[in-house]
C-alpha cells in the first residue's frame, strides 16, 4: 500500500506483486491494473504463469501484480506517479531485476506503463548494462522486441490453427478442417482480442461478432476489425457500427450468438454454468487467462467442445517476452521475421506435445497441459535437490 497525491489530497493504492515459484529464475509476469484485482486473483495468476512458462520451455518462474485501480479514473500523470512509486516499492522489496522479477504487461496496461518501470528501475540502478531487462513489453524505442505488441493475438491465432487442422476432431464436431470460413466471435477489444481477430481473419476465418463491455455487434458475413476499433475510438462506444447486422446492449448477450470458435481475450470467469449452454461456438479458445469456469468446462466438453486453455493458448506474450529478456541483456536486436518464426514454432510444438498427452490419457487438453508443465517444474525441483 503507498500513497499518491490526487487532486487537492491523498489517496492510498493497493497493489500487490506475487512471485509463485522459484524453481527457475527470475520470475515473470504481468501487471494487472484493474479495480476488481485482489491478492487471490493475483496469486492464482502467478501459479498459472508458473505453468504456461513450463509449457512453452521459457526458463522463467510464474509471478504476476496487481494495482487496484480504474486507469480511466486517473490522469496520465497520475498513472505515471503511480506506476513508479510502484517500482520503486518493488525495488525495495527486491522484487524487480532482469535476474530477479520481470513484470510485463497484462489487463489494462501496455508499452507507456512498461517505459515508466523501465526507467525508473533503471535510474535505481545505474550502471547496470541489462537494466532494460527488468521488465518486458517495452516499445522498440526503449529496447523492446519487434513483435512484442502482436504476439499474443498471434499465437492465439496459430493455436487455433493447430486445433482445426486436426480432421478427425473437426469431423466429430460437424466441422470442416482449417481456418478458411469459420466463424469466429472474440470478447475483448484489447491487445490481445484484436491482434487474435485480425491473424485468425489474415489466416481466413471470418470475425462474425465483437464484444466490448458496453455491448457486442454482429454480422454473420463479417466485420472489418479495423473499422470497428477506429468506430469505438471515434466515438467512444463500439455500438452503432454501421457494419453491424444486429447489437446487444448487454455485452455478454454477444457471446451466444452463431459461430464456430469463440475467443474470450477479456477477464476470467465470462464464461459460466449459466451462460455456457447457450453458446454456439464448438470450440474456445482461452485469449484471457482463465475466462471458463470449471463447471462451464465440465459442461462444454460433455457437450463435445473443445477448449484450447489458457496455458498455451495466450503463451505467445510470454515466448516473445523471453525473447525481449534476452535481447536486453544481449544487446543485440532481433528481426521481426525471426521473432514470429520462433514463437510459432513454440506455440505449435506445445499444442502437439499438449495434443498427444490428452489422446494418450483421454483428457482434456487443460488436464493434459498441467500434466506436461508440472512435470516439467517436478522435473527441475527434482534436479536441483528439491525431492
Ligand atoms: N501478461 C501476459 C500473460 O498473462 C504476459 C506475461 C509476460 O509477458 O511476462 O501471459
Amino acid at each position: 500500500r503507498f500513497p499518491i497525491r490526487k487532486g487537492d489530497g491523498l489517496e492510498v493504492i493497493d497493489a500487490w506483486r506475487v512471485e509463485h515459484s522459484h524453481h527457475k529464475s527470475p520470475t515473470k509476469g504481468g501487471i494487472r491494473y484493474s479495480e476488481m484485482v485482489n491478492e487471490d486473483e493475483v496469486m492464482a495468476l502467478a501459479a498459472l504463469m508458473t505453468y504456461k512458462c513450463a509449457i512453452v520451455n521459457v526458463p522463467f518462474g510464474g509471478a504476476k501484480g496487481g494495482i487496484k485501480i480504474n486507469p480511466k479514473s486517473y490522469t496520465v500523470a497520475e498513472l505515471e506517479n503511480i506506476t513508479r512509486r510502484y517500482t520503486v516499492e518493488l525495488v525495495k522489496k527486491n522484487f524487480i531485476g532482469p535476474g530477479i522479477d520481470v513484470p510485463a504487461p497484462d489487463y489494462g496496461s501496455g508499452e507507456r506503463e512498461m517505459s515508466w518501470i523501465a526507467d525508473t528501475y533503471q535510474t535505481m540502478n545505474p550502471g547496470q548494462l541489462d537494466a532494460l531487462g527488468c521488465v518486458t513489453g517495452k516499445p522498440i524505442a526503449l529496447h523492446g522486441i519487434a513483435g512484442r505488441r502482436e504476439a499474443t493475438g498471434r499465437g492465439v491465432a496459430i493455436a487455433v490453427r493447430e486445433c482445426v487442422s486436426v480432421a478427425e476432431d473437426m469431423k466429430a464436431l460437424g466441422l470442416t478442417p482449417g481456418l478458411a470460413g469459420k466463424r469466429v466471435i472474440v470478447q475483448g477489444l484489447g491487445n490481445v482480442g484484436y491482434h487474435s481477430a485480425k491473424f485468425l481473419a489474415e489466416f481466413g476465418a471470418i470475425i462474425v461478432g465483437l464484444c466490448e463491455f458496453e455491448g457486442a455487434i454482429y454480422n454473420e458475413k463479417g466485420l472489418d476489425i479495423d473499422e470497428v476499433f477506429n468506430h469505438r475510438k471515434a466515438s467512444g462506444s463500439i455500438l452503432g457500427f454501421k457494419g453491424a447486422q444486429k447489437e446487444f446492449k448487454k455485452s455478454l448477450e454477444g457471446l451466444e450468438q452463431p459461430c464456430d470458435i469463440l475467443v474470450p481475450a477479456a477477464l476470467e470467469n465470462q464464461i459460466t454454468e449459466e451462460n455456457v449452454v447457450r453458446i454456439h461456438a464448438k470450440i474456445i479458445a482461452e485469449g484471457a487467462n482463465g475466462p471458463t469456469t470449471p463447471g462451464a468446462e465440465e459442461m462444454f466438453v460433455k457437450q463435445g467442445g473443445i477448449i484450447i486453455p489458457d496455458m498455451y493458448c495466450n503463451a505467445g506474450g510470454v515466448t516473445v517476452s523471453y525473447f525481449e529478456w534476452v535481447q536486453n541483456r544481449l544487446g543485440f536486436k532481433w528481426t521481426r521475421d525471426r521473432v514470429n518464426r520462433r514463437s510459432d514454432r513454440i506455440i505449435k510444438t506445445a499444442f502437439e506435445n499438449v495434443y498427444k498427452t490428452s489422446q494418450e490419457f483421454n483428457v482434456t487438453m487443460r488436464i493434459a497441459a498441467y500434466m506436461v508443465a508440472i512435470d516439467k517444474v517436478a522435473q527441475t525441483y527434482k534436479y536441483r535437490g528439491g525431492y
